[in-house]
């Protein structure tokens, strides 16, 4: 996971959404009780807060890349419009709290370009807080007085202070990352194994950079060149698992390899 910067210009439709979550925030000062019992629930509208202009920024701003695990978006891999803050209920350990951020639901600064398995499956409506007591359970509440266990890709907090990579695995630097791991399963299997498999061909590159760096020959030096720029291309914001290449990279070239030792 690694930080992003968000398009200032808010996309089109979710100048409709503005409107959208007064009018939100209105229904719910009409019938707070039953909102807050879940009787009643909004209905946020993908079709303002999801549309390909929402869907087609955030993938830019994202480099086309999860905003949690770093999935490149490809053929096999679609995404979706996601909430940071759970928009029709909160899980917590404690159970189910409705109705959610409601008033986040058409906000821009709240969305982000998730997988399905960190989306659907994984994040769902978790959104644990450091402290409870804190949680803004509706428009009126101070959100600032928050303090997310999760990382947002869009967020203040860089989450490579939070969370590191010892070969494909991933480590919390702090309870955030911890959370952040847990909520997302970031150790899940086969995200685990794509990312081993990704993290060990490059190891053969750098490999043939630190042995054969020195070779004078002409087509050594080009093949050096272009293995060279792989390396450093493989750790760009655009890369896919561009955070755990990158302490990868560190690693080997501190003499460290921390990937298992291959099966073949
Ligand atoms: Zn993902």
């Amino acid at each position: 996971m690694i930080r992003h910067t968000k398009s200032t210009e808010v996309p089109s439709s979710l100048g409709r959404g503005g409107q959208a979550n007064e009018g939100n925030c209105t229904a719910y000062d009409a019938a707070a009780a039953d909102y807050r019992s879940g009787a009643r629930s909004f209905d946020i509208r993908k079709g303002i807060y999801g549309t390909d202009v929402v869907k087609r920024q955030l993938k830019a701003d994202q480099h086309d890349k999860c905003a949690f695990c770093e999935a490149i978006f490809d053929a096999n891999v679609a995404g979706d419009v996601e909430h940071y803050r759970p928009k029709g209920a909160v899980d917590t350990d404690a159970g189910r709290i409705y109705p959610g951020y409601y008033w986040l639901g058409y906000t821009w600064e709240n969305l982000c370009y998730a997988c399905p398995d960190c989306n659907s499956y994984r994040k769902r409506n978790w959104f644990p807080l450091e402290d409870e007591a804190n949680r803004a359970r509706d428009h009126h509440a101070d959100l600032t007085l928050e303090q997310p266990l999760l990382l947002d890709a869009y967020g203040p907090r860089d989450p490579r202070e939070h969370i590191t990579f010892r070969g494909e695995a991933a480590t919390g630097l702090t309870t955030a990352g911890e959370a952040t791991i847990d909520i997302l399963a970031l150790g899940r299997t086969a995200l685990a194994r794509d990312r081993l498999q990704h993290l060990r061909r490059l190891t053969l590159v750098h490999e043939s950079v630190s042995v054969f760096g020195d070779d004078p020959r002409p087509e050594a030096i080009a093949y050096l060149e272009r293995a060279r720029a792989e390396l450093a291309a493989a750790i760009l914001p655009g890369a896919k698992y561009s955070a755990a290449t990158a302490d990868h990279l560190a690693a080997l070239d501190a003499g460290q390899n921390f990937l298992p030792a291959s099966a073949s």
